[in-house]
């Protein structure tokens, strides 16, 4: 089995998601007592949401990059960066780091293709909803249309992320938010839901929901267990 790199942290609440569903992939796939091989970098959060907020991607990608090469040295074979929004620097830290990168973008993308989705709309942070790294990513590799919620909701899908499920805390009223959110999406016409932050699955699921949705954490971390089993199966 391979050994997945896992830059992470960002936040810790969604890596120890990764981390869950990593491991419960391999004990399912190949039973007893395997679990995945995993090499954690987990960085202070704070530092980096300071740098977003300034707009310092330059140096998000430098330092991430940084923290990935660490991983290379440590035998990673292979990266997954843990948060959609980073994803933004996503070719800085793999030419620093020198490792291939799965990008998360990507499995969604390729389970919504599949699906014959064309038309989806986007849940994540303002940089991931607004920047076009991760729009274009979808459009251009998947032929996705992307809708992304109205300037206010925008406010408040970010605000939540960083305010509540970054720390863990998930209120009722802000489950409604994002309910009524997808629901507008529906009226918009929207055949899928991505929840474009790895954070989002905290609080929305499947349930009760009539829009197919589809949870970037968990096929992220599924996508890098395939990746990590290749040479045993
Ligand atoms: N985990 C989040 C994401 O998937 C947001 C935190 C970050 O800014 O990295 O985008």
């Amino acid at each position: 089995m391979k050994l997945i790199g896992l830059l992470g942290g960002m936040s810790w609440e969604s890596t120890q998601l990764y981390y869950r569903i990593m491991n419960e992939t391999v004990r399912k796939e190949l039973g007893g007592n395997h679990s995945a091989r995993i090499l954690l970098h987990s960085v202070d959060f704070h530092d980096f949401e300071q740098l977003q907020h300034k707009g310092d991607w330059t140096g998000i990608g430098r330092r991430l990059g940084e923290a990935a090469h660490g991983l290379k040295a440590g035998g990673a074979d292979f990266l997954v960066i843990a948060t959609n929004t980073m994803h933004k620097v996503h070719d800085e830290i793999a030419r620093i780091s020198g490792l291939d990168v799965l990008h998360i973008a990507d499995p969604t993308g390729e389970a919504l293709r599949r699906k014959g989705h064309r038309r989806v709309a986007l849940l994540g942070t303002r940089y991931t909803m607004e920047h076009d790294f991760y729009r274009n990513r979808l459009r251009d590799h998947f032929g996705l249309s992307v809708m992304t919620p109205d300037d206010d909701h925008r406010l408040e899908v970010h605000r939540i992320i960083y305010q509540e499920l970054c720390h863990g805390v998930i209120r009722e009223e802000s489950r409604r938010l994002y309910k009524d959110v997808i629901a507008r999406f529906e009226a918009r016409g929207a055949e899928a839901i991505i929840l474009g932050c790895t954070e989002i699955t905290m609080i929305i699921g499947q349930d009760g929901e009539k829009l197919p949705i589809y949870d970037t954490t968990r096929l992220h971390a599924e996508a890098a267990v395939r990746r990590a089993m290749v040479s045993v199966r």
